[in-house]
């Protein structure tokens, strides 16, 4: 949990300015982080505390959901650095109550114009993923900063620097360090030590940042306080941007570390060509309800819509427990099998959208479930554009890709009924571990959501790189309405699992009888066209496991999957805000006059 330390005193400030994170013995309490909250006005909630005040407090001052969302995340920026930030991207989905119309943006980072299919290939082999990792060559175009943006200009009532004054201030005073990002520190130690702007911020004096100690970034407040001055023009023409493009074409490695951080090619023209797209959102009809998500470069909003396409063919709501995973692991199974063929940036690929969400399409692919025996991966894809009358083109599988596990999801409404889903992400935890020297962020590695090499021999893979192209992505940002009305919005990190925890969430809710806390606490599995399923321990420990193996289901125990948010409006009109319970250290939900 990290909270804002409001006391600070002088003293303090000014060796924080000398090593960027002190750790004052006595920082203010952090306010509690509760997983639920009801009420009027509006809700929020994300993984962190100060971050999900940061909302409450635009709201509270008159911003709607879209200052609000913006605030959440530019404080997030801050808390949690190593999964959102300016350095980063993402996909933003509005509501706006005013027109009925749910609008999207497209923030995914680009690779430079200059990029080819051989952008990770050295003497044509691909690069070692983690050395791909810890470079320059894995930065795409930020996309998160013109994003926050363009959501405060088309559908704000504030500035763009007043949504960012939360952050700003945060980033000056300083949050306490928590036992989740601690570890996070940890996990990166080993490269971001070998990057000495990096070590300097988030390892100070050369150790992990204490939990309980008070860290500040005051580089970041002053760049946040540049961007409310500028706007973003700073970031992708102005000095920023020259800072950003010397940092990505000359990575600031120690020398002595001999770490080789590859250059990337990231230059001035492709930050300067850097625009968010504003396609038409995914929508599917299922049961009563109308779910909205983000379309390609994102394959989240195809994925979930086609497995729920699948299980629409049966009544989830009415299946024992068995059958109830059952069908959900193998509609998972199937749809994955689809997006890995058929999902890329649609620059570059036709995808076929409005097909692999079409009904006749799912009627092909659901039949493939039997109750009686789990399918088998790798799983064929179908052809949404020729479907079958049951089954699958025969066509060789594509692999399951690897995806990092990081990103910060967040979910807001206001009291006009306007609702923000909203998720973001660095790619990996820490990113690239390359901080921008003095300006207190770090960099993305996104570009390494590209297939390096086409993922199965002869078969045409939409997400291989090329100029200016977006890597495929899995987040999967949902709103979901009700006659036309804002009933929840949900979303999740967790790499290609953000899909199915997406997805299950969404049943539990819609069709199990549980509630929005309940469905976002429930144990999770993840099925993703592989042999074996991803499953928590608790998932393990149902009594449904044993079923589930006679059916054929294998599963593989995974600490922790996904870390979700969401906010739902009752009938009365009050506003649910849900958040973890336990996964990631507990999120944070609020609402700004609580009515429980
Ligand atoms: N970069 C991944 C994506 O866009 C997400 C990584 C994560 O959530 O850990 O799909």
């Amino acid at each position: 949990m990290r909270a804002l330390a409001r006391i600070t005193p002088p003293i303090l400030l000014a060796t924080a300015l000398v090593c960027s994170a002190a750790g004052p013995a006595g920082a203010a309490e952090p306010p509690p982080k509760v997983p639920e909250a009801v009420g009027w006005g509006g809700a929020v909630a994300s993984v962190d505390a100060d971050a999900t005040a940061a909302g409450i407090e635009v709201l509270r001052k008159g911003g709607n959901a879209v200052d609000a969302a913006v605030a959440v995340a530019a404080a997030l920026g801050v808390t949690e650095p190593y999964s959102a930030g300016i350095g980063g991207g993402g996909y933003f989905v509005y509501y706006d109550h005013a027109t009925g119309r749910v609008s999207t943006i497209d923030g995914r980072e680009t690779a430079s114009r200059t990029a080819d299919t051989s952008l990770f290939l050295e003497d044509g082999k691909p690069l070692p993923f983690a050395d791909a990792v810890t470079s320059g060559l894995s930065v795409g175009v930020p996309g998160a900063p013109a994003t926050w943006e363009t959501a405060v200009r088309l559908w704000g009532k504030r500035s763009f620097a007043d949504a960012l004054r939360p952050a700003e201030r945060i980033a000056e005073q300083g949050f306490t360090v928590d036992r989740t990002f601690q570890d996070q520190t940890a996990l990166n130690q080993a490269r971001f030590k070998d990057f000495p702007d990096t070590a300097k911020l988030f390892l100070p004096g050369g150790a992990l940042p204490a939990v309980g100690s008070t860290f500040r970034n005051p580089d970041l407040a002053a760049t946040y306080r540049q961007l409310g001055r500028e706007g973003t023009d700073a970031l992708y023409r102005g000095d920023l941007a020259a800072d950003i493009v010397n940092t990505v074409q000359h990575p600031p490695v120690d020398p002595a570390s001999g770490r080789n951080a590859r250059p990337g090619k990231v230059d001035a023209a492709d930050l300067a060509a850097y625009r968010v797209r504003r396609q038409q959102p995914t929508h599917v009809a299922y049961r009563d309800y109308d779910l909205y998500s983000i379309a390609p470069s994102s394959s989240g909003g195809t994925t979930v819509g086609e497995a729920l396409g699948i299980l629409e063919d049966g009544e989830v709501g009415q299946y024992d427990g068995t059958q109830y995973y059952h069908h959900f692991l193998d509609a998972s199974r199937i749809a994955f099998a689809d997006r890995n063929r058929w999902v890329g940036d649609p620059a570059f690929n036709d995808v076929p959208v409005r097909e692999l969400l079409s009904e006749r399409y799912a009627a092909s692919r659901a039949c493939l479930i039997s109750p009686d025996r789990a399918l088998t991966s790798p799983l064929a894809p179908g052809d949404p554009r020729h479907p079958a009358r049951c089954g699958d083109t025969g066509a060789a599988p594509a692999a399951e890709p690897y995806e990092g596990l990081s990103t910060s999801h967040l979910t807001v409404a206001d009291r006009w009924g306007n609702v923000v889903s909203y998720t973001l992400t660095l790619e990996q935890t820490g990113g690239s571990g390359i901080t921008v020297p003095g300006r207190g962020f770090l960099l993305n590695n996104e570009l390494t959501d590209f297939n390096f090499t086409p993922l199965t021999p002869g078969v045409p893979d939409p997400n291989l790189p090329g100029p200016g192209k977006r890597p495929r992505s899995s987040l999967s940002p949902t709103i979901v309405l009700r006659d036309g009305e804002p009933l929840l919005a949900t979303g999740s990190p967790g790499g290609a699992t953000i899909i199915t925890t997406t997805l299950q969430v969404l049943l539990g809710r819609l069709d199990r009888g549980l509630s929005l806390e309940q469905a976002i606490a429930a144990p999770r599995a993840s099925q993703r066209n592989t042999a074996a399923t991803q499953a928590e321990p608790d998932f393990l420990a149902l009594p449904e496991r044993a079923r589930l193996e006679a059916l054929g289901h294998v599963f593989a125990s995974t600490p922790e999957i996904g870390a979700a948010t969401g906010v739902e409006r009752l009938p009365d009109g009050r506003w649910v805000a849900a958040a973890e319970p336990v996964r990631r250290g507990g999120g944070s939900a609020a609402v700004v006059r609580p009515a429980p």
